[in-house]
């Protein structure tokens, strides 16, 4: 199965995606994580994103088509299902996409507008392997440091005010139109998650795997 998770920054496509990966065996791709990993490990692409991250901004389509395109050739890819977390972001990567990939079902996840903020400024992500947390609604275990790995929590650069603003702008423009482009396409799904993760985390997957397998929640 190849699924493509969509929504808003801060709705928390990360985090059900996890789950989701781990449940039906699938490969978790998420650009954003790859962007940041080549950050922290000073690689060409790093270089070359750092500056659109930080400012809220999307990285350029033909940079982040052709890393895409580059992974999604990759054996364990080609022989297995994956899900796509973060791509993609605009009309023109959706189209790329369709000519190197058919994928299988588009889930968009929504959120009040409040809780999505909520969401973003109080997410905290591990240094080391890229778990995320919330410092109200995902606490880890131990302040500050990551359940998983026992690596350093602590909170992007565009988490903060300013890049969070120019990051939902840069949503609305460029990637809510994804929303009806899929629609026309007859394979987008849509479920709305206000509840907190920590808290309802067995109602929330549940909700989300039935509608993987049986198209309703
Ligand atoms: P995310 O972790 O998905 O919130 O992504 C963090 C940042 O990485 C975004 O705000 C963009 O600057 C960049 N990014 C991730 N995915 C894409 C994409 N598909 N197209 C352009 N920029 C992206």
């Amino acid at each position: 199965m190849k699924i493509i998770a969509l929504g808003s920054p801060g709705v928390g496509k990360g985090t059900y995606a996890t789950e989701i990966v781990q449940k039906y065996g699938m490969l978790h791709i998420s650009t954003g994580q790859i962007f940041r990993e080549n950050i922290k490990g000073g690689t060409e692409l790093g270089l070359k994103a750092k500056g659109y991250i930080d400012a809220g901004k999307l990285v350029p389509d033909e940079v982040t088509i052709d890393l895409v395109k580059d992974r999604l050739g990759k054996d364990d890819c080609k022989n297995g299902g994956f899900l796509l977390d973060g791509f993609p972001r605009t009309i023109p990567q959706a189209e790329a996409l369709s000519g190197f990939c058919e994928m299988d079902m588009v889930i968009n996840f929504k959120a009040d507008p409040e809780v999505i903020i909520q969401r973003l400024s109080g997410r905290r992500v591990c240094k080391k392997c890229g778990a995320t947390f919330h410092a109200v609604n995902i606490k880890p275990k131990q302040e500050g440091i990551c359940d998983a790995c026992g690596g350093e929590l602590y909170q992007r650069d565009d988490d903060k005010p300013e890049a969070i603003k120019q990051r939902l702008i840069v949503y609305e423009e460029q990637t809510a139109p994804l929303i009806g482009y899929y629609k026309e396409k007859g394979i987008l799904k849509e479920i709305t998650i206000n509840e907190d993760f920590g808290n309802y985390k067995a109602e929330i997957m549940g909700r989300i795997f039935d509608l993987i397998e049986n198209g309703t929640e």
